[in-house]
């Protein structure tokens, strides 16, 4: 199968000639017919599975198919990573179309809130936002929804799991009853099929699951001690005979995310962090510089273990062990991407041992217990069934805006007063951009 038999608007199709996308993937085959045809859809997709470009082309062809100037798709994002993401996305299908799009994801300045309101209020087609912040612009009460149609929540089940269901139906009851709403999710534990059930209207289903590592992962694990674990990742990354070009090393506090950084740095180790600590800027420098490898070790904490969608990462370092055995696929599957290889490493203390032994059983495979080398020390059993007294291990290991107007040659910016592109109004105004002929390139 090809793009072209979806019948989408030509301007779509140059856009996806322009990213380079010529075979749908599986879950595209199966998602677009029915979202073509305006129907609901629930589908249980993991990253890497193209379910962002499901959902996003006939989104973006069914608002150049039927233009109109105001908000008419809301995605909602638990991250503002995967926002960001979606946005990129966004950017290259819908360059040469009619639909402009603006990402909303908290964390920067009040300029950045004002420059979202501008957004939201002159006319932008498709938000992408974080829950907490659009809740913000909500309640300030200038959204307009008369032209809404589209609503997405994607990863569902994370935004549960990072306490968004109120606002989520905060979100849901203010937009009209007549819409398409779609809701993906990698995992349907059964709140989540609660909350289909209450939010979807005979949803078509899709479900592209997979629960299991890619087979390029070489995985293996340390039985450690905490206090052996950093001597342990030294001598990973300072091994001659290996010669990784590119690791992330994952924690699920915060505070071991800095304390790991510290000793390494202590060590002359060049190791780079991030977490939810550092503001929106530095955050997207640090992905930035880890992408074009100017650095070479990045620590950070579970908030960018999905999503996020970067090539050539050779060794991922689970420094603990996940508490959600789901996290356990998404932390390592950032190695191997795509038809590449790579090595997934988990350090587990011996109070860690039943978590992991959980993930095993999810993956359906015994990963192989590497012994320490011998500098190391003596390390611990692997016994998961075993009850831990006292303080033994004494590792404590549990647990993730700025605004960006993108797409800078065709979409309109927001001045300081709010104007968009060269125009000076919304809805009704006198815009006489790209927009003054929407009905131009219909059909
Ligand atoms: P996703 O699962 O939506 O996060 O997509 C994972 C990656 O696959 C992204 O980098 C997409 O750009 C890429 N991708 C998705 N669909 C296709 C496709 N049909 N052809 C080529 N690349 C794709």
């Amino acid at each position: 199968m090809i793009f072209s038999e979806f019948g989408f608007t030509e301007v779509v199709e140059e856009g996806l000639r322009a990213m380079g996308f010529e075979t749908p993937t599986p879950i595209q085959m199966e998602a677009i017919p029915p979202l073509m045809e305006g129907k609901d859809m629930i589908g249980v997709a993991q990253t890497g599975t193209g379910k962002t470009a499901a959902y996003l082309l006939p989104i973006i062809d069914d608002i150049e198919k039927k233009p109109v100037e105001g908000l008419t798709t809301i995605i909602l994002s638990p991250t503002r990573e995967l926002a960001l993401q979606i946005d990129q996305q966004l950017e290259g299908f819908a360059y040469y179309t009619y639909a402009n799009s603006y990402a909303i994801y908290g964390g920067g300045d009040g300029t950045s809130f004002d420059q979202e309101r501008k957004a939201l209020t002159k006319g932008t087609n498709i938000i992408v936002a974080t829950p907490g912040r659009l809740i913000s612009h909500l309640n300030l009460g200038y959204i307009d929804f008369t032209d809404f149609r589209h609503f997405v929540l994607d990863e569902a089940d994370r935004m549960l799991d990072m306490g968004f269901f109120d606002d989520i139906m905060r979100i849901i009851n203010k937009l009209p009853k007549e819409r398409q709403t779609l809701l993906f999710s990698a995992t349907m534990p059964g709140r989540i099929r609660q909350l289909a059930t209450n939010i979807l209207n005979n949803p078509a289903q899709v479900n592209i699951a997979i629960s299991k590592p890619n087979e390029g992962i070489l995985q293996g694990a340390y039985m450690t001690y905490a206090h052996q674990k950093v001597a342990l990742i030294e001598r990973l990354l300072t091994d001659k005979r290996k010669d990784y070009q590119s690791v992330l090393i994952f924690s699920s506090t915060k505070k071991n995310v800095k304390e790991v950084t510290r000793a390494l740095q202590k060590l002359n180790i060049d190791a780079s962090s991030i977490s939810s600590d550092l503001s929106q800027e530095e955050r997207e420098r640090v992905m930035l510089d880890f992408k074009n490898r100017k650095i070479q070790i990045l620590v950070a904490t579970d908030i960018v273990a999905r999503g996020i969608d970067i090539d050539g990462i050779s060794l991922v370092l689970n420094y603990d062990v996940p508490n959600d055995a789901e996290d356990y696929v998404h932390r390592i599957g950032r190695t191997a991407r795509g038809e590449s290889t790579g090595v997934g490493l988990t350090l587990i203390a011996p109070e860690e041992a039943g978590k992991f032994s959980r993930i095993e059983q999810l993956i359906e495979t015994v990963v192989p217990k590497i012994p320490l080398p011998p500098e190391i020390g003596e390390g611990p059993e692997y016994r998961p069934g075993r009850r831990l007294a006292g303080k033994q291990g004494n590792h404590k290991a549990h647990s993730s805006g700025k605004t960006k107007s993108h797409g800078a040659n065709k979409k309109r910016r927001f001045d300081d007063k709010g104007n968009k592109g060269k125009a000076s109004s919304s809805k009704g105004g006198n815009y006489k951009g790209k927009r003054s002929n929407p009905n131009k390139k219909q059909g």
